[in-house]
C-alpha cells in the first residue's frame, strides 16, 4: 500500500515527510515542519491529522521530550487557522470543528451555503 496516498491514516511503518505534510491543510504545514525538525531519529511518526479542530501527531515509541513538542504543537494549532496560517480560533458552528481565522470562517459559511443551496435535506 502506498501510504503517501492516504494522508491522515495510521502508518505504523512511519510517515514520510510527504504523507505528514499532505495530512493537514496548508496553514499548519509549518507546524508539521517543526514536528519533523525535532523528531528524534529513533522515533517514527505514525499519524498526523486534525482532530476536534487541533493538530494531532502520534508517534512510536514513546519519547517524553518529543511528547512535549507534539503537545505544544497541538496547543498552538488551536490558535492558527488550518486553511491559511493566520491567527484563528475554534469554529464550532458545524458538527465538524476546525480552527479558522475570521476570513476563512466566512469562506467556510459561503462553501456550506453553496453546497446546500439546492438541497431539500433538513440540516
Ligand atoms: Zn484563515
Amino acid at each position: 500500500m502506498e501510504f503517501d496516498s492516504y494522508p491522515g491514516m495510521v502508518n505504523t511503518r512511519g510517515y514520510t515527510a510527504k504523507q505528514a505534510f499532505k495530512s493537514v491543510d496548508k496553514g499548519w504545514r509549518h507546524l508539521v515542519r517543526v514536528a519533523l525538525k525535532y523528531k528524534p531519529v529513533d522515533v517514527r511518526i505514525i499519524q498526523v491529522k486534525e482532530k476536534f479542530g487541533t493538530l494531532r501527531i502520534y508517534f512510536e515509541p514513546y519519547d517524553p521530550a518529543y511528547n512535549v513538542v507534539t503537545n505544544t504543537l497541538n496547543a498552538v494549532s488551536g490558535f492558527i487557522c488550518e486553511w491559511c496560517g493566520n491567527i484563528g480560533s475554534l469554529d464550532k458552528r458545524y458538527m465538524y470543528m476546525l480552527t479558522l481565522c475570521p476570513s476563512c470562517k466566512i469562506l467556510r459559511t459561503q462553501k456550506k451555503e453553496e453546497m446546500y443551496k439546492d438541497s431539500d435535506v433538513v440540516i
